[in-house]
């Protein structure tokens, strides 16, 4: 079956008259969405490209891969604590496959839907398989979650289980971190789900408005997005590893694996924020309320860079970490 560029658009990016959200102005099939934000908002925008081989591998059913390409774009809307409320998606294709477009536009619309996120135009050219979205949300003006904003004092919290999806892209390449000891079945579904089929954080984007100084979205590993957090704000912090969420997954590995994927795997899409001591009780009760996991993993403090520390617990003075990871490269990479 051969498609024309224009029947592909039609058929499988043009939603029916009542499904989908709708916000814009004009949505889409003209020259330009048209988008008005609503009183008191500011627009909050952000673009992330997944190329093939390169953001994710061959082997991704095109469902997942839907779903990813506007999951980490939404990322960006809940590190900055925005409302998701219209995208465009541009969409490069080595070939016309109906079958395939039909399973990612499942994938991708559906998390659209959930998301309350219109899909308002676009672009579809051929060439190597890439999806490039640029999404737009709205936050109330002054209230975006920022990356300069961490304070001295604050308090750093990390969202979720990361080194998840690092564990399972370690599976996918045969490596010894997932194979010695095998992961069980049950531990290789959960985690390939997590790195196919990531959650954006944006209820707790939202919830973390007005609580949270500076947040950030961990796609790149902990310690480097960590890093512009604080080279922004112009501060530094010290983590205590002991402190670190550890994925029941990861807890079979080694050590050093576990250190490998929680500070350095990418593609997690937890966020990573500071709060001052004193809304602490409130980031609890909002994990609790989201049903998300929220944990303490250290501090900002004046002196710039970045120390980690081990052990250190009742009253004990804390080590330095003699591996690695004690060194501030990583951190600068
Ligand atoms: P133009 O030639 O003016 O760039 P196009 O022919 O590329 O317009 O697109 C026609 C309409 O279809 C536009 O409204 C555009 O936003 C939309 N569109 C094109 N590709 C996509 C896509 N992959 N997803 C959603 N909308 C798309
Ligand atoms: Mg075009």
């Amino acid at each position: 079956m051969s498609l024309g560029e224009f029947e592909l658009i039609e058929r499988f990016f043009m939603r029916p008259a009542g499904q989908g959200p709708r916000h814009a102005v004009v949505g889409n099939g003209d020259d330009c969405a048209i988008l008005a934000p609503r009183p008191g908002m500011h627009w909050a925008v952000s673009t992330d490209t997944l190329v093939e081989g390169r953001h994710f591998l061959s082997t991704v059913p095109p469902e997942r891969l839907g779903h990813k390409a506007l999951a980490v774009n939404l990322s960006a809307l809940a590190a900055s604590g925005a409302e998701p409320r219209a995208f465009t998606l541009a969409l490069t294709l080595p070939r016309v496959d109906a079958d395939w477009l039909a399973r990612f536009a499942q994938g991708l619309l559906a998390l659209a839907d959930a998301s309350g996120c219109e899909l308002v135009g676009g672009d579809t050219t051929s060439g190597p398989l890439a999806i490039g979205i640029t999404v737009m949300g709205e936050v109330p003006a002054g209230q975006a979650l920022l990356r300069h904003a961490a304070q001295v004092g604050d308090e750093l919290w990390v969202s979720g289980h990361p080194g998840e999806a690092r564990l399972a892209l370690e599976a996918f390449r045969g490596s010894a971190m997932a194979d010695d000891p095998p992961l069980s079945p049950a531990a290789w579904q959960a985690v390939r789900l997590r790195l196919e089929s990531p959650s954006p954080r944006v209820a707790l984007g939202l919830a973390l408005r007005g609580v949270a100084h500076a947040a950030i979205d961990v796609s790149d590993g902990l310690l480097g997005d960590l890093g512009h957090v604080l080279r922004r704000s112009g501060v530094g912090a010290a983590i205590a590893l002991d402190t670190l969420p550890l994925s029941p997954w990861l807890a079979t590995r080694a050590r050093a694996a576990q250190l490998d994927c929680i500070l350095a795997g990418g593609d997690d899409y937890e966020l990573l924020f500071t709060a001052p001591p004193g809304r602490r009780a409130e980031v609890e009760a909002i994990g609790a309320r989201l049903a998300v996991p929220l944990t303490r993993i250290g501090q900002i403090e004046a002196a710039p860079g970045l120390r980690l520390w081990t052990g250190g617990g009742a009253g004990r003075p804390p080590e330095a970490v003699p591996n690695r990871w004690a060194s501030f490269d990583h951190f600068q990479a």
